[in-house]
C-alpha cells in the first residue's frame, strides 16, 4: 500500500494563509489545466480564487447563452439544443471544485463565499430558464421534433431540455416569472443555511466522559478514538463522544450506561431545535411555504406533485401506495423485535420500558444471543483497505475493470486517494477519488459526485473524474480503520453511484451518468450493495487484520442467517422519514403552510402512521438535510422505490445461478450503467430485465413477505 500522496496541499492550510491573488497572479481556476487527465490543480487553488472564478464563469456562460439566443440562423437541434448542452463548461468545472471543497473542507470563510454566491447562482440559472427569446427557439425545435430525423438520445435531450425550461417557468407571464426568481433565490439561501446549521449542530455537541465508569461496555477502539477526540478538543484525560455517526451509533450499541445513551440520543434528536441561531424550524417552515407557492405558480397542487411529475413514481399517490404496502408488515415486524428486546430487559431485571435510546443496545444483545454476532466480532475482518481491495475485485469479476493507484494527481486533502479505472482492454475509463474519513470541516454522510462528467466530443470520450466521500471509522494510533457492516455497505453503495458516472457512454453531458430521475438513481448504488457481504466475496477478502486469517466459514454463515435481523426497525425508521417528507410536501393550503408549527406537524405525521415510541424517525425535520438542505424533497422515498428495482435486478443474477454471471453483468452495464438518462428509466430497466420490476424480491429480502 502506498503512503500519503506527495506534493499535495491541504486546502485548509492554504486557505488559512489566504494569500491574496495579487496583480500578476492568474486565477488557476480559469486557466487551462495542464495536469494529468486535466484534473483540477488543487495545490494551486486558494480560497480567494473561488468567488472571482465563479463570477467570471457565470459571465462566460451568459455570453455563450446569448450567442445561442441571438443566432441569426433559424433554430435547429444543433445550434440550439446541442449548443446549450455544450455551453457552461467553465462554470461546471469551477462549480465542481467549489462544491467538493465546500462539502469536504469547508471553513467560515468558504461558507461566507457560498452565501454570497448563492443568490448570484440562483439568479444566473433563472435568467437562462426564464429567457423568453431562448425558450422560443427551444420550443420551435421541440414542435418540429417529428421532422428532424433525431435518434433516441437526441429526442431525449430535446425533451429533457424543453421540460427543464417549462418546469423552470419559461412559459409563465412576466409577473410570475419575477416572483419565481425571487422564490428560487430565497430557497437557495434557506437550503444553504439549513445545511450549515446542521453541520454546526453536529460539531458543537460533545458528550464529555470524565471517569472510566462512563465507558462501561464500550469497545477499546471506540474508547481510544474518544480519548483522541478529547485530546484534539483540548480536554486531555477525558473522553469525548460526538453526534458523528462513527461515534454515535457504536456508543448507542455498546454503552451499558442507559443514562448516557439517553443523553446522547436526546442531543441528536434535538439538533436544530434549541431556539438559538442554529434553530432550523423557522428555516424549514419557510422552505415548505415557498416550495408550495412555487408549485402553485407552475400549475401543480403541491410541491410533491411538482417534483414527482419528473420522476418514475409520477404522482404522490404512487409513492404513498408503495409506502403503505410496506408499512404494515414492517411495523408488525418491528413490534415483534421490540417485544424480543423487552423480554431481554425484563430477564435482566431492568425494570424499564424499552425506549428509543435502548434500541441499538438491545438489538446488539439479541443479535449476540440469537446469532452469536456483534459488531466487535466482525470489524477486525473489515479493514478499510482490504474492503476496498475486495470491492475492486468484485468489480473486476463483474465487468473486467481494474484499478491503479496514482500519485501524480493533486487532491483537496492529504487523505484523498486517486485511482485510474481501466476497462477490459486497458483503456482509461475514468479517474476515481476517495475521501473516506470524518473531519469537522466535512459534512456528514457519504456521497458521490464528479469533478468532470463524461460526454462525447465527436469520437472522443471525455474521461470523467468521479469521487466518493465518506465518514468512516478512522484508524487510531494502534489499529487501522476497521469498518462496521453498515460502513462496508456504504462504501459499496457510493461506489455503485461512481460506476454509474464512470461507465457512462452518453453523448450529452445533460444525460450523462447519474443525471437520471431521482427514484432511479439509487438503482446502481443499491444493487452493488448485494455483493458486499456475499459469502464468496467474504471468503476471498474478509481477513483478520492482525492474523491475516480468513473469516471462519461458520461466522460467514452466521452473518447470512442474521440478514433479516432488525429489518423491522430499519424499514420503519426509514419509512417514517419518507412519510414525513411526503406529508410536508403534499401540503396544498398556503395558509396552513405559512402558519404550521413544525413540531406539531411532525408529531401528527408520525402519529398517523402509528410509529412506536421505541423507534425514532431516522431524521427529525430540523436536521432532515436530504429534504430541506439537499435535493431529496418529496424524494426520500426514492431509496425504497429503487430498492424494488435493485432487489428485482439482483434476482436476475441469482436466477442465473451465479452472482458473477457475465451475461447478466454485461446486460446491466450496457442497458443501465452506460446509458445514464439517454432513455426513460422504465425503458432502460425493461431492456435489461425483459419485463417490469416486481416487488416480491424486496419483500423477501427484508423478511416482510
Ligand atoms: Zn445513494
Amino acid at each position: 500500500m502506498k503512503g500519503i500522496v506527495t506534493a499535495m496541499a491541504c486546502i485548509n492550510l492554504s486557505l488559512a494563509g489566504a494569500a491574496a491573488a495579487g496583480p500578476g497572479r492568474d486565477n488557476p481556476l480559469l486557466l487551462a489545466w495542464d495536469t494529468p487527465e486535466g484534473t483540477p490543480p488543487f495545490a494551486r487553488i486558494e480560497l480567494v480564487d473561488i468567488e472571482p472564478a465563479m463570477v467570471a464563469a457565470m459571465a462566460e456562460h451568459d455570453r455563450e447563452i446569448a450567442a445561442i439566443r441571438d443566432n441569426p440562423e433559424p433554430p435547429t437541434f444543433a445550434n440550439t439544443i446541442e449548443a446549450l448542452d455544450r455551453a457552461g463548461s467553465l462554470l461546471s468545472r469551477v462549480g465542481a471544485v467549489f462544491s467538493v471543497l465546500n462539502g469536504t473542507s469547508t471553513s467560515d470563510s468558504l461558507q461566507a463565499v457560498a452565501r454570497r454566491l448563492s443568490p448570484l447562482r440562483s439568479r444566473h440559472a433563472d435568467a437562462i430558464l426564464l429567457d423568453q427569446a431562448l425558450f422560443a427557439r427551444i420550443d420551435a425545435v421541440h414542435r418540429a421534433q417529428a421532422d428532424l430525423g433525431l435518434d433516441g438520445e437526441q429526442v431525449r435531450l430535446l425533451d429533457e431540455t424543453w421540460r427543464e425550461f417549462t418546469r423552470g417557468g419559461a412559459a409563465l407571464d412576466e409577473a410570475d416569472r419575477v416572483r419565481l426568481q425571487a422564490i428560487n433565490e430565497e430557497l437557495a439561501m434557506l437550503g444553504l443555511q439549513f445545511g450549515e446549521n446542521v453541520l454546526k449542530e453536529t460539531s458543537r455537541y460533545e458528550l464529555v466522559v470524565a471517569d472510566e465508569a462512563g465507558l462501561s461496555g464500550l469497545p477499546p477502539a471506540l474508547v481510544q478514538a474518544a480519548a483522541e477526540a478529547a485530546a484534539q478538543r483540548g480536554r486531555p484525560g477525558s473522553w469525548v463522544f460526538t453526534l458523528h455517526r462513527p461515534s454515535l451509533i457504536p456508543f448507542l450499541e455498546s454503552s451499558t450506561r442507559r443514562d448516557l445513551r439517553e443523553q446522547l440520543l436526546r442531543a441528536y434528536l434535538s439538533m436544530g431545535s434549541h431556539g438559538d441561531e442554529l434553530d432550523n424550524r423557522a428555516v424549514l417552515r419557510r422552505t415548505v411555504e415557498l416550495r408550495l407557492e412555487r408549485a402553485r405558480l407552475l400549475g401543480f397542487p403541491s410541491h410533491a406533485h411538482y417534483v414527482l411529475a419528473d420522476n418514475m413514481a409520477g404522482n404522490p399517490g404512487a409513492v404513498y401506495s408503495l409506502l403503505d404496502r410496506l408499512w404494515a408488515p414492517a411495523l408488525a415486524r418491528a413490534k415483534t423485535e421490540a417485544a424480543d428486546m423487552q423480554a431481554l430487559v425484563d430477564a435482566e431485571g431492568g425494570g424499564f420500558t424499552l425506549a428509543a435510546w435502548d434500541w441499538w443496545h438491545y438489538a446488539e444483545k439479541v443479535k449476540k444471543a440469537r446469532f452469536d454476532l456483534d459488531e466487535g466480532l466482525v470489524r477486525p475482518y473489515f479493514e478499510l483497505e482490504a474492503v476496498r481491495a475486495g470491492l475492486f475485485d468484485v468489480v473486476r469479476r463483474l465487468w473486467g475493470l481494474t484499478f491503479r493507484e496514482r500519485d501524480d494527481v493533486q487532491v483537496w486533502h492529504p487523505e484523498v486517494k486517486v485511482y485510474d479505472v481501466l476497462d477490459q482492454d486497458g483503456s482509461l475509463l475514468a479517474v476515481w477519488y476517495s475521501d473516506y474519513f470524518p473531519r469537522e470541516s466535512k459534512r456528514g454522510g457519504a456521497w458521490m459526485s464528479s469533478l468532470r462528467k463524461t460526454w462525447r466530443d465527436g469520437d472522443r470520450r471525455v474521461v470523467p473524474l468521479v469521487y466518493n466521500v465518506g465518514n468512516f471509522t478512522r484508524p487510531t494510533a494502534d489499529t487501522p480503520a476497521l469498518l462496521s457492516l453498515d460502513e462496508v455497505r456504504t462504501m459499496y453503495h457510493e461506489f455503485g453511484h461512481a460506476l454509474h458516472g464512470m461507465l457512462s457512454q452518453c453523448r450529452y453531458e445533460k444525460l450523462s451518468g447519474t443525471s437520471v430521475a431521482r427514484d432511479f438513481v439509487e438503482l446502481p448504488s443499491q444493487v452493488l450493495e448485494n455483493w458486499a457481504l456475499d459469502p464468496d466475496v467474504l471468503a476471498r477478502h474478509a481477513r483478520h487484520w492482525q492474523t491475516g486469517r480468513p473469516m471462519p466459514a461458520e461466522l460467514v454463515e452466521r452473518l447470512q442467517r442474521a440478514r433479516h435481523f432488525n429489518q423491522g426497525f430499519e424499514t420503519v425508521e426509514y419509512l417514517a422519514a419518507s412519510y414525513l417528507d411526503m406529508d410536508w410536501h403534499t401540503l396544498e393550503d398556503p395558509a396552513q403552510a405559512a402558519n404550521v408549527d413544525p413540531e406539531a406537524f411532525e408529531a401528527a405525521s408520525l402519529g398517523r402512521i402509528g410509529l412506536i415510541d421505541a423507534i425514532a424517525v431516522r431524521y427529525r425535520s430540523p436536521y432532515f438535510r436530504h429534504v430541506f438542505g439537499g435535493g431529496y424533497s418529496a424524494g426520500y422515498y426514492s431509496y425504497v422505490w429503487a430498492e424494488v428495482l435493485d432487489a428485482d435486478a439482483f434476482a436476475a443474477f441469482q436466477e442465473s445461478g451465479d452472482v458473477f454471471d457475465p451475461a447478466t453483468a454485461t446486460a446491466f452495464r450496457r442497458h443501465i450503467l452506460e446509458r445514464g438518462g439517454a432513455a426513460p428509466p422504465m425503458e432502460l430497466y425493461r431492456a435489461f430485465r425483459g419485463r417490469d420490476p416486481g416487488i416480491g424480491p424486496l419483500l423477501e429480502r427484508r423478511g416482510l413477505d
